[in-house]
């Protein structure tokens, strides 16, 4: 087991629950304050006025840290401002489950008789200090695994909720108040009625599409059922052809005829297709309600699901309407893959694979180990690979949400892979296929240009063909489909920020001329 570290504004509760829960979890509690207060011979109200908050940060961060660092199982209670600073926050997040507890700030102050020992309320108005404080740190707080209102539940119950949460394990998605969590398991469909119940909403509306619903559809449906709330389902056709406005359009009349209210919710319950779509009419409904995640392929549980980017393809070209979005859950089941077709299933380790080489020599080499089990669809082989490969999309997000930067270099492979997409009117490449083709070509031009070590290209075809996966392609079907990288949206001007490869594992992206892409394509394939 992890540490578990509770978070949250000071009169949540944390050391009144924390051994409560410890004693559940058959773990031991330390108390940050305390702790402090032990080593140091003081009171932190003391040491906070003699020595300042500065130095008092320092102290309880240096402590934290080397809790964090043993990695030994226990409940930590931490300070209420402790895990404002962002740093401090993201090793909490990356080593332990981070359980904040929250309460109105009426019952806070109410529970803190003896204000004069919370040197960060000082003043006058110590409600209003209070809601200041609880308005500033909101997004930091946000940023947990768990999220409990103690003033609605007793220790027993806080304490069997993060003994779920413990057993859960899940990842988590760090973007301030659109974090969100991310579970993966073989068949339990509880975890999606979970999921859903924990987003409290009016009704919902389940998109799917025609395979989904024939193949998953009854463990879905069950799952969904189990919530308790009114639903709506809407069957969409499959692939990536009807990746249009009108399948937008059909979610959007289903819930409108529904009469859903701004807290309804949708669940986009299929592959990338499905996501993509569901969450763009969940961003535009009502001028955005929330939507939660339960991809059924394996390159929505690793990529698509991931990250909050929404849209359909315009006969232009692919995803060129969209909006980010975040989902509020996302639910990877890897009981849906049991009826995923091997080609399909090769198709989402082309998006592992591009994301290993980009980001993640570990990954890169986990999946070299495995390949076999993986091409057969071994899911105790998949079940670490898809959580890397998602810590390791997360990893990108969490620093550039909106791709201003570094998510850039997810785009690795699709650039050639878009354009053989269209160019094969969405029909002779599966997406995956065409990122698999568009990796090869795009490292083997890049290595003609001399970024690229030309072993790693070699290496890199060889594992996807391992893979199961198409690694070479017609120098005429390239040269064909060429006309389609000018409408890609990474273009600008005659330029195109192209993800590079310079190592296993170590990207960045450059702008590189079209026309020099182009020769070095041409010249590669
Ligand atoms: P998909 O949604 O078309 O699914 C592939 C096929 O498998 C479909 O025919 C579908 O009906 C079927 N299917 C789905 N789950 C099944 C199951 N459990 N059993 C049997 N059949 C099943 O395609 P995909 O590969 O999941 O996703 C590709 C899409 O994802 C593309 O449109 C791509 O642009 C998009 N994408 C988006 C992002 C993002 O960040 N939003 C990232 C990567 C890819």
């Amino acid at each position: 087991m992890k540490p578990v570290v509770l978070s949250g504004f000071m009169g949540t509760g944390k050391s009144t629950a924390g051994p409560r829960i410890a004693a559940r979890l058959g773990v031991p509690f330390v108390d940050t304050d305390a702790e402090i207060e032990r080593a140091a011979g003081e009171r932190i109200a003391d040491l906070w006025r003699r020595d300042g908050e500065a130095a008092f940060r320092a102290r309880e961060a240096a402590l934290i840290g080397e809790l964090l660092a043993s990695g030994v199982p226990r409940v930590v209670a931490v300070g209420g401002g402790a895990l404002v600073a962002p740093g401090l926050r993201r090793r909490a997040i990356d080593a332990a489950l981070v359980v904040t507890l929250s309460a109105s700030p009426e019952a806070l102050l109410a529970r803190m008789p003896d204000l004069a020992t919370r040197p960060n309320l000082a003043g006058p108005d110590p409600l209003a200090r209070a809601k200041e404080l609880l308005a500033l740190r909101a997004p930091a707080y946000a940023e947990c695994h768990l999220s409990l209102a103690t003033d609605a539940t007793d220790a027993n119950g806080l304490a069997d909720a993060v003994a779920r949460a413990v057993a859960r394990d899940p990842l988590l998605v760090p973007l301030g108040e659109r974090s969100y969590t991310i579970d993966v398991c073989v068949d339990e469909p509880a975890r999606l009625t979970e999921a859903v119940r924990r987003c409290a909403a009016s009704s919902l509306v389940v998109v799917t599409d025609a395979n989904v619903k024939a193949a998953r559809g009854a463990a879905i449906a069950g799952a969904i059922e189990r919530v308790g709330l009114p639903w709506r389902e809407v069957v969409l056709e499959p692939g990536e052809r009807n990746k249009t406005l009108d399948a937008v359009s059909a979610v959007w009349d289903a819930a409108l005829d529904a009469r859903v209210d701004r807290n309804a919710l949708v669940v986009a319950a299929g592959g990338g297709v499905v996501g993509d779509l569901a969450g763009f009419a969940a961003a535009c409904l009502l001028r955005g309600i929330r939507f939660v995640q339960a991809p059924t392929t394996l390159l929505s549980m690793v990529d698509s699901s991931v990250g909050g980017k929404t849209g359909f393809d315009h006969r232009t070209g692919k995803n060129l309407i969209g909006a980010f979005h975040q989902p509020s859950a996302v639910v990877a089941d890897l009981a849906h893959l049991s009826t995923l077709s091997a080609r399909e299933r090769a198709a989402g380790l082309a998006e592992v694979v591009k994301i290993a080489l980009a980001t993640d020599e570990k990954l890169l080499s986990q999946v070299e180990a495995h390949a076999p089990a993986l091409a057969r669809g071994d899911v105790e082989a998949l079940r670490p690979i898809v959580r890397a490969a998602i810590d390791a999309k997360i990893r990108i997000v969490r620093d550039d949400e909106r791709e201003s930067g570094p998510r850039a270099l997810l785009n690795l492979g699709h650039t050639i892979g878009h354009a053989l997409e269209g160019h094969g009117g969405f029909d002779r490449w599966l997406h995956g296929e065409a990122v698999a083709l568009g990796t090869v070509i795009e490292m083997r031009a890049t290595a003609a240009m001399g970024f690229t070590p030309p072993d790693l290209v070699e290496r890199s075809a060889a594992l996807l063909a391992a893979l199961g996966l198409p690694s070479s392609v017609a120098a005429a079907e390239v040269q064909a489909a060429w006309p389609f990288v000018g409408s890609d949206k990474k273009r600008g001007g005659s330029t195109l920020a192209l993800p590079i490869v310079t190592r296993a594992g170590e990207s960045h992206v450059k702008r590189v001329p079209l026309t020099a892409l182009r020769d070095a394509v041409f010249a590669g394939v």
